[in-house]
């Protein structure tokens, strides 16, 4: 026997088992009830701080599996219990790796756990890099960073838009122009400390899905914030800018673009939460088709059905090993040399689509009410071919790795 095996081991049972007996308990019968409310679900966010669910070390501890399926794994559990409260519980983590990917050890251990606070006053953080003007294109961002080396503070000025805990978060890490001149190579990150003045929140969203996620914009007016603030810090951002500014002029060699590489490694996770919604509605339009009789048998009787519910079963499975696989690959630090990253988003966010809305034609009349869930899985998976890429965005990153072309 060869080593190769798609057998979880026992710890990452135990822990899958665990993530799923909190979304069947506590998420599943709290889903419907805030996804009416559209309102963050503290209460149930603090459940899961309580046990441990919501914290820097559980993700820590699942980023940290050599296999790479820890993270995967925890996701599609808690997005199979409920999508929109699944994101409030997840949402801050793509602050948390904004800083671990960019900040000092020093900003990592200050910042990071204030994003979390703790069980008995738990916060939540956000990531603010979408604006009016610049959604696929990031390059078209206009929020400016301005140093003033007198005081040694930066003063954001901008607005920030589709931000997920905007304006409700503790913490806001906010990505702004350094250097209108470079594109988006001239930008930075920043921390915007709790209860800085000149941090608002804008309009919040009513929206489709996800709806006990909180989505909103941020908007920036003279928002005064301390020099260390600045993720990495300002001699590396200099050194950064003069090498870009170097490149521009000679035309020299481009630099593999970190960014996209961190892209790759994080789409899987973002695919899994598109799975397990998608396994979530298939359980329930499987358990309906055997149940529900009409023509004196029961419909899961008709190939019509029973073979939609192998479509969608295969498709689920699919979209989990493409998952699996970039998220092994991002473990043991192999190249993305065919956006496998993107792939496993495009195919996982496309899945969850279209299963969830079969899942609902299963369910006839009562799979277009509220009485059921998959009404709402449906909603909330219409996100997953939007955010963190759109599917055309991800299909123009796969088409552009695997040919080398500038394809628009
Ligand atoms: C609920 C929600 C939560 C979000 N959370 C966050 C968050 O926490 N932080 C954050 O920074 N952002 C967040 N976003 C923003 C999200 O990432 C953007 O909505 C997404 O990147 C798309 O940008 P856009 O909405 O401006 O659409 P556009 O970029 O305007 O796209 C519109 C359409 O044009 C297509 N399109 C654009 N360019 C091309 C092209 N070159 N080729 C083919 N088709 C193209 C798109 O695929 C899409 O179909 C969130 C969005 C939502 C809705």
């Amino acid at each position: 026997m060869g080593d190769f095996t798609l057998e979880l081991n026992d710890d990452q049972k135990s822990v899958r088992d665990w993530i799923h007996g909190f979304a069947a308990d506590v998420m599943r019968p709290a889903a419907a009830e805030w996804d009416e409310r559209e309102e963050t679900p503290w209460p149930v966010i603090q459940e899961a701080a309580k046990i441990g669910l919501y914290s820097l070390d559980f993700y820590a501890q699942q980023f940290f599996d050599p296999t790479g399926l820890g993270i995967p794994m925890a996701m599609e559990e808690l997005f199979w219990g409920d999508a929109g409260i699944g994101l409030s519980i997840v949402g801050t983590g793509l602050a948390a790796v904004g800083v671990l990917a960019n900040g000092t050890e020093e900003q990592i251990g200050t910042w990071v756990p204030q994003m979390y606070g703790d069980a008995n006053d738990v916060k939540v953080a956000a990531f603010c890099s979408s604006e009016p003007d610049a959604g696929s294109d990031v390059s078209a961002m206009r929020t400016r960073a301005v140093y003033d080396e007198a005081k040694d503070e930066w003063v954001l000025n901008g607005t920030k838009t589709w931000a997920t805990n905007g304006g409700i978060a503790a913490v806001h890490v906010v990505v702004a122009v350094v250097d209108p001149e470079l594109g988006s190579k001239g930008h930075a990150s920043f921390i915007v400390p709790p209860n800085t003045p000149g941090l608002s929140q804008g309009q919040k969203f009513k929206k489709h899905g996800i709806r006990a996620s909180h989505t909103a914009e941020v908007v920036l007016e003279d928002c005064r914030i301390p020099g260390e603030c600045l993720l990495g810090g300002k001699e590396k951002l200099d050194e950064r800018l003069a090498r870009a500014h170097e490149r521009a002029k000679t035309g020299g060699e481009r630099v593999k673009n970190a960014a996209m590489a961190t892209f790759e490694a994080s789409r899987p996770a973002v695919g899994a939460q598109a799975v397990g919604i998608a396994r979530a509605a298939y359980e329930v339009a499987l358990d309906y088709a055997k149940t529900r009789v009409q023509f004196g048998r029961p419909i899961i009787d008709n190939q019509g059905i029973a073979f939609q519910l192998a479509d969608m079963r295969t498709q689920i499975d699919a979209a989990r090993l493409l998952v699996w696989r970039a998220s092994w690959m991002a473990a043991a630090g192999r190249p993305f040399t065919s956006a496998e990253g993107s792939m496993s988003k495009l195919y996982a966010g496309e899945t969850a689509k279209t299963v969830t809305a079969q899942a609902m034609q299963i369910l006839g009349g009562n799979g277009y009410t509220r009485e059921y869930p998959v009404e709402r899985m449906h909603r909330d998976a219409a996100i997953y071919t939007i955010f963190e890429g759109t599917s055309e965005i991800q299909r123009l990153v796969i088409a552009r790795t695997l040919s080398g072309m500038p394809i628009r």
